[in-house]
């Protein structure tokens, strides 16, 4: 039987790395990751690594699966990296506390609480008095009360994305990077297209297996098979802030989020904010307003109000790619090509969906 075994990734961001990965532990295969930057220059270093697994709405369905998937592999993607790579990757394992400033909102949760628990998940629905026990920090007379998720997480997006990296490459995976790829070639024949090569800024490659984990990139990489993966940019911007001392227990420190508003706790008294979401315009472009990026600390600074004596060290932006009138994210078979796996267009939960991507692609190319 004739070997297919040449994988080429283009994408080195979070969800190119961890397919990478994830392809590494597999017998056999060549695998070149090709990225025009360096690894988590594009989405995936802006992101704030809040993985709302558990604490999400989506109860059944790939949604959900995917989520599940996701949740479980952390658990031991984590410490496997740490003891591959020799590296910490910051995992922060206090949970996800997401308040609630309606009654309706706090009893809304209920049944998805339920649904939780048979599904072998903890949710914990808390009244003011225990949020005020657990973070006093909190003060705010709309809060009715909040949903904690014990079991929920945060990481470092690009220090997860270097360890894939760096793991990969221990498992012989090949990285290429400030390498742009230019064209895909494709046969001609109509009733069996295949990708069997790439044309890059370095030469061209053959290929039996292309992964399309382009991110943003990926519109223009398909639109010259004639099968457009549609990706609209959705910027989002977010700060570092600096404290004197953490703001509550320093004992529990989960992400806190409130109105879609995250505060991630980073040790030593700092905190990422964030994040906006703003959709671009007619002609699918979107610029950064200071204006909402202030938005967004207030917001945070009402719920949390020590943070009004933070010190902002830096803001930044990014923009995540957002599937056009379908659901996020794209996993499957370029229609029409037999060898083309798109890995994209995972909007606001590429950290989080990641991990269950990378095994998804495994399955099918194994
Ligand atoms: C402010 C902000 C906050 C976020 N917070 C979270 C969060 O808390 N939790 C969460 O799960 N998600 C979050 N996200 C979303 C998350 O960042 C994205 O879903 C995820 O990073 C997408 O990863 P990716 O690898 O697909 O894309 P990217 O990280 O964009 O990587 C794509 C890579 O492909 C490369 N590339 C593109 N075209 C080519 C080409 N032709 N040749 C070679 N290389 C190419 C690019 O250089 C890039 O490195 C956030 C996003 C933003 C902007």
């Amino acid at each position: 039987m004739e070997l297919r075994n040449q994988v080429v990734v283009i994408g080195c961001g979070i969800v190119g790395a961890a397919i990478a990965y994830e392809l590494s532990l597999v017998d056999g295969l060549k695998i070149t990751v090709l990225d025009r930057q360096l690894p988590a220059q594009g989405s995936t270093g802006a992101a704030l690594g809040v993985l709302m697994g558990a604490i999400s709405k989506k109860t059944k369905g790939r949604a959900w699966q995917l989520r599940q998937t996701s949740m479980q592999r952390y658990e031991t993607l984590i410490p496997e990296l740490e003891t591959l790579t020799n590296c910490q990757i910051r995992f922060n394992r206090h949970g996800i506390l997401m308040l609630c400033f309606a009654e309706e909102d706090l009893a809304s949760w209920e049944p998805i609480v339920e649904t939780r628990a048979s599904q072998r998940w903890r949710l914990e629905i808390w009244n003011r008095a225990q949020l005020q026990l657990s973070c006093p920090q909190l003060r705010n007379e709309n809060i009715v009360g909040a949903i904690y998720s014990p079991q929920d997480r945060q990481v470092d997006p690009v220090a997860l994305t270097q360890a894939l990296v760096a793991a990969a490459q221990k498992n012989g995976v090949t990285f290429k990077f400030g390498v742009t790829v230019e064209e895909i070639k494709s046969t001609s024949d109509i009733l069996n297209r295949c990708c069997n090569s790439i044309k890059t800024t370095a030469g061209e490659l053959d290929v039996d297996w292309l992964v399309v984990a382009s991110g943003l990139g990926s519109t223009p990489l398909t639109a010259q098979l004639e099968q457009p993966v549609a990706l609209k940019p959705v910027l989002g911007q977010a700060l570092q802030l600096q404290l004197k001392q953490p703001i509550g227990n320093p004992e529990f420190q989960p992400v806190i989020t409130g109105d879609d508003v995250h505060i991630v706790p980073l040790g030593e008294g700092q905190y990422w904010v964030g994040a906006t979401v703003e959709f671009p315009n007619e002609v699918g472009e979107v610029v950064a307003e200071a204006g909402l990026l202030e938005k967004v600390l207030q917001e945070a600074i009402a719920f949390c109000p020590p943070l009004a004596a933070a010190t902002i060290l830096r803001t930044w932006s990014g923009k995540r790619p957002r599937p056009d009138g379908r659901p996020a994210p794209v996993i499957e078979k370029l229609p029409g090509y037999s060898n083309i796996l798109l890995a994209t267009g995972h909007y606001r939960n590429g950290v989080l969906l990641a991990p269950a991507t990378a095994q998804a692609i495994r399955e099918m190319i194994v």
